[in-house]
């Protein structure tokens, strides 16, 4: 089926969400190419400003973006009690990068991103975003996030996988094999965050990765954000600490308004991060089954 038609692209992924797919009206194509690993596609949007897509599946707009950047960031950073060292696997987009960088206490941000291009594309066509990766405390790495680990022991106090869904590059990254990896690359006391789907729509998936964090780590747990630009509105994040007194939905660290307005947050403030955390029924029934 074609993706794009009367000036609207769709999100047809039959796989992942059969039988619906969100549609954006757009007014301009800006770049379109297929790179080693995946199609990238960023159009200008009537509504949404600019939106990147991969593979056809959005990931993300202009307008929504901050919702899912800020939560995947600080919902583990403001759960750990000195974040100084970060890894971030994907997040070529620059989004989760540009979060990270503005927490005080974070000292050192390492991202690794399996395709240069997306880096690329994202700096020419959305500086709003990659304005994280210009930042000189960001150390880039291209090169597929698995294998990254499998050479990391120990290092980082938090990692946030801010992946793709799991058909593509990033399968590996939902993996029981890639929750060993992230506990083995962690210091004492650390914790990480993933992007790990949607619960109307991917729950057996969100319930298959949330078993191999809980096999790993001590901690483990789901939290969720609305996106209004993804299937069903919302996306949720895995998240597993090495701490078995680490409670996620009670943040260690709470910004004032000040310190919000300071760093130009949108989205997240404390209340928010300990609503993240209450789930459906049917979600927890799932997840405890
Ligand atoms: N917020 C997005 C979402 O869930 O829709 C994710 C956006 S981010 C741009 C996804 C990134 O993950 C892409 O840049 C892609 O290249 C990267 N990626 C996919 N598989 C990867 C892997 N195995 N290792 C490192 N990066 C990977």
């Amino acid at each position: 089926m074609n993706a794009m038609k009367l000036g609207w692209f769709s999100e047809l992924n039959s796989e992942l969400w059969p039988g619906v797919a969100l549609s954006l009206e757009v007014e301009e194509v800006l770049h379109s190419e297929r790179s080693s690993f995946q199609d990238i596609l960023v159009v200008k949007t009537f509504t949404h400003g600019k939106a990147l897509m991969l593979d056809g599946v959005i990931q993300c707009t202009e307008k929504d973006e901050m919702s899912y950047h800020e939560m995947i960031s600080y919902l583990p950073l403001c759960s750990h009690p000195k974040p100084k060292n970060v890894l971030i696997v994907g997040g070529g987009d620059g989004g989760v990068a540009r979060e990270v960088t503005k927490h005080p206490d974070v000292e050192r941000v390492t991202l690794v991103d399996i395709d240069d291009r997306v880096i690329e594309v994202c700096k020419q066509y959305l500086p709003r975003l990659s304005l994280g990766l210009n930042n000189p405390y960001v150390n880039i790495i291209v090169g597929d996030g698995f294998e990254f680990l499998n050479h990391h022991q120990g290092e980082f106090d938090v990692i946030i996988t801010d992946s793709s869904d799991p058909i593509g590059p990033a399968e590996n990254l939902f993996k029981h094999a890639y929750y060993q990896l992230l506990k083995s690359a962690l210091k004492p006391g650390g914790l990480i965050a993933s992007q790990a789907g949607t619960a109307w729509s991917n729950l057996d998936q969100v319930c298959s990765t949330f078993q191999h964090c809980k096999a790993v780590f001590p901690v483990a747990t789901y939290a969720v954000t609305s996106v209004p630009t993804y299937p069903t509105g919302q996306i949720g994040f895995i998240l597993g600490s090495l701490t078995e007194q680490t409670n996620f939905a009670e943040p260690v660290k709470v910004f004032s308004d000040k310190d919000l307005d300071r760093m130009s947050l949108m989205y997240y403030n404390d209340k928010i991060h300990r609503a993240a955390f209450a789930l459906p029924r049917f979600v927890e029934k799932a997840l405890n089954a």
